[in-house]
């Protein structure tokens, strides 16, 4: 792989990464988020305008009853389990942050449906801070392929990834791994024959 040459097409084609779930601070990126798991962005950011008008900080969403709360999040799936976890953040929050959202990794992975993916996309988006590298269904993808790693779990994933690009570059180049994966290299379908990264990509796991 031409570390280089990747990342020079990853900058041509997306100059200005952003995350693309909607919020307006931390309390909201991390429940978009949590409601990501298994879901899309499009998605969430559906749902998302009605749940904060109703429940429009962790006070809030830690009181919410879950038959009410599912109402709003159904449509993103996995609505018991998502119900459960964001109840069971905010009311941590509550009871041992001052109803804020912490800004270090160990105490966002100790929230509850909170993982490193999910602290890793608040550190990164709301503290600018780079503890680790963002792997979702996108990027894991990505990185097989591109062959950045050889690894199936996301922890070694973002390991290799996390010694593969500069610290300063993991937030960056998450966001434009993610948007790669979304726009170009399907699961199922990649756009090899339109993709501008085919003479850096190995397509590892490709036949065609
Ligand atoms: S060349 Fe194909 S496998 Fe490689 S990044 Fe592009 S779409 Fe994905």
């Amino acid at each position: 792989m031409n570390l280089e040459a990747l990342s020079t097409g990853l900058d041509r084609l997306y100059p200005n990464p952003q995350c693309a779930l909607d919020h307006k601070d931390a309390y909201e990126l991390l429940v978009a988020t949590i409601l990501s798991a298994q879901s899309t962005d499009v998605r969430v950011n559906l749902v998302t305008p009605a749940l904060f008008s109703r429940y429009p900080d962790p006070t809030a969403l830690s009181r919410a009853v879950p038959a009410e709360l599912i109402v709003f999040i159904r449509s993103v799936g996995l609505f018991n389990n998502k119900a459960a976890a964001l109840i069971g953040m905010a009311s941590q929050l509550v009871e041992s942050h001052a109803g804020l959202v912490p800004d270090r990794m160990d105490a966002l992975i100790a929230l509850p449906g909170v993982a490193r993916k999910t602290a890793n996309v608040v550190l990164q988006n709301i503290w600018n801070r780079n503890e680790g590298f963002v792997v979702d269904t996108h990027i894991s993808r990505l990185a097989q392929r591109l062959g950045l790693t050889t690894e199936t779990k996301a922890e070694r994933i973002e390991r290799d990834l996390m010694s593969t690009f500069a610290v300063a570059l993991w937030a960056r180049r998450s966001h434009q791994l993610i948007l790669h994966g979304r726009e170009v290299c399907d699961a199922r379908r990649p756009a090899c024959d339109r993709c501008a990264l085919f003479d850096v990509c190995p397509r590892v796991g490709l036949s065609t």
